[in-house]
């Protein structure tokens, strides 16, 4: 295979360049070792879109996630991705805390985010009621953003798709070649891959990848973040991000909701060595019901559906580096994508673009670019009248599969034939939600199963959750 440019990884960060890159004449490749698009960090994460106000001032991550955040509200229109402007409280409860306000305010300041306000105690406790009503005062960050994660990626990915790109999944990078101190290509564990660019936007893998043309000089450990999820029903909520004042050590854990109506509660920060350690522990999640508490004394966390973990690519030495090489041309290396990536991606996409063209990269604009993707019809969301002319078009509407969250066999059957289609069952839950309600999977999994079964021609016994192997019926009982 001949193309002009590879991804490697497709996540938030390799999607949103993918995106980038197919506005122009160019052949491109993403390619990558998951059973899906979607990344590894990019679908376990807080979903915040960051404006950027507590980033180290001065740094490309500031000026990445700065730039980005305005990005969103025309990228969630135009690829037709939930998002939500519902802003964050920062509330300070001691006076220790209260005299920090100043300083992080100054630090907005310095990262040229303005619309940072100082709030009394009593205008926080007006604005989100079920916080500890010992606030003394807090900061106000309005742009602070919620996202869908997963249908974020999968829509850079499908645009991305419509104009042209092709995504090679279930496949691994193994080596990168280069003659005369050029790109020439990429080895894969399914073949070879002439190029004259490669994009490392590997995540976590990134330093291993990078080793394959000796720029390794840096080394990526997983730092964990764990979280629970409660459910829509759970009594006392936030309408609002809710941060605690972060120390010297950790910007803390939060509390907040979710696009669709649950409310997120963590992350912890455990730096590891293993980056295949993806299990939650007791020890993580009473660290966050101990913290949160201290922000919202009531959260019922016996109202759990889920818990979870995200790995963080934790760059050692610290910072997020977009490099290019003199002596490699056609090698665009990322690094330390870490706790802002996922924000940084729309930014990360026209600066990684950019950095290509000036490196001698051919840039001639495609006058038939797609700019618009349209998601898979919602059934719950949808009004009496939207909901009966569904089911007229396709009878499958009128089949709910997932209870909790109201899906139908005819969104799972759109998931499966899409551009770049759901193969797995957690593909098909991140794409439609099916199995991420109170149940979890409890009572529609196996009806998936045999939809997946039947929609990809295999027997249920090859019906997978994500990775090569991860089967989960072993053949019929009665
Ligand atoms: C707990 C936690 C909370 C976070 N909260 C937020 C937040 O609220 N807001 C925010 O903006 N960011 C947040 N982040 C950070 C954000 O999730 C990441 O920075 C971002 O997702 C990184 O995206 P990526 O595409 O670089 O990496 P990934 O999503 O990890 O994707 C990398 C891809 O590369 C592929 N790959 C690796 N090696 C190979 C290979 N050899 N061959 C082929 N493919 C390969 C992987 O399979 C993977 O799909 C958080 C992260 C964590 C873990």
């Amino acid at each position: 295979m001949k193309t002009d440019v590879v991804v490697i990884g497709a996540g938030a960060v390799g999607c949103a360049v993918a995106r980038e890159l197919s506005k122009l004449k160019l052949s491109v490749v993403v390619v990558d070792k998951n059973e899906d698009v979607g990344g590894d960090a990019s679908k376990s994460n807080s979903a915040i879109i960051h404006t950027g106000y507590d980033a180290s001032p001065g740094t490309l991550e500031s000026r990445l996630v700065v730039a980005a955040n305005p990005m969103y509200d025309r990228i969630s229109r135009d690829l037709d991705v939930p998002f939500s402007r519902i802003g964050a409280i920062l509330p300070a409860f001691t006076d220790e805390q209260f005299e920090k306000l100043p300083f992080l305010k100054e630090k907005a300041f310095d990262n040229r985010v303005y619309d940072v306000e100082y709030l009394t105690g009593e205008q926080l406790l007006a604005i989100e009621p079920n916080l500890n009503p010992e606030v003394k005062g807090g900061l106000y960050i309005p742009r602070e953003s919620i996202i869908d994660p997963f249908l974020l990626v999968v829509a850079y990915a499908e645009n991305a798709q419509q104009n042209g790109v092709n995504f090679l999944l279930s496949t691994k990078v193994v080596d990168i070649t280069t003659a005369g101190g050029k790109i020439t290509g990429v080895k894969t564990d399914a073949g070879d891959i002439e190029c004259d660019y490669v994009v490392n936007a590997a995540g976590l893998y990134c330093d291993e990848i990078a080793s394959y043309v000796g720029k390794n000089d840096y080394y990526v450990n997983p730092r964990k973040g764990q979280f629970y999820i409660l459910d829509k029903n759970t009594s006392v909520k936030v309408n609002h991000i809710v941060l605690p004042i972060p120390t010297k050590l950790t910007k803390g854990k939060l509390m907040c909701p979710t696009v669709h109506g649950n409310m997120l509660v963590g992350p912890t920060a455990e730096d590891l060595d293993d980056k295949t350690d993806k299990s939650t522990t007791a020890e993580g999640l009473d660290s966050i019901a101990a913290d949160v508490r201290k922000l919202i004394p009531g959260v019922r966390l016996n109202d759990t559906i889920t818990q979870y973990c995200g790995l963080r690519p934790n760059r050692n030495p610290e910072g997020l580096h977009v490099d290019v090489y003199d002596d490699l041309y056609g090698y665009v290396n990322l690094s330390g994508v870490r706790s802002t990536g996922l924000t940084a991606s729309a930014a990360l996409g026209v600066y990684v673009t950019q950095t290509l063209i000036r490196m001698g990269m051919p840039a001639e604009y495609k006058t038939d670019f797609i700019a618009t993707r349209k998601g898979i019809p919602s059934f719950h969301k949808a009004n009496d009248e939207q909901k009966e002319e569904l089911i007229r078009q396709n009878p499958l509407y009128g089949r709910v599969i997932c209870r909790c969250e109201t899906i139908t066999e005819g969104e799972i059957v759109e998931a499966i034939r899409r551009p770049i289609p759901a193969r797995s069952i957690d593909a098909i839950k991140r794409r439609l939600r099916a199995g991420m309600g109170r149940c979890h999977g409890g009572f529609c999994r196996p009806k998936v199963i045999e939809i997946l079964a039947r929609e990809l021609g295999v027997p249920a016994e090859e019906v997978l959750k994500n990775q090569k192997g991860s089967y989960l019926v072993t053949g019929r009982v009665k």
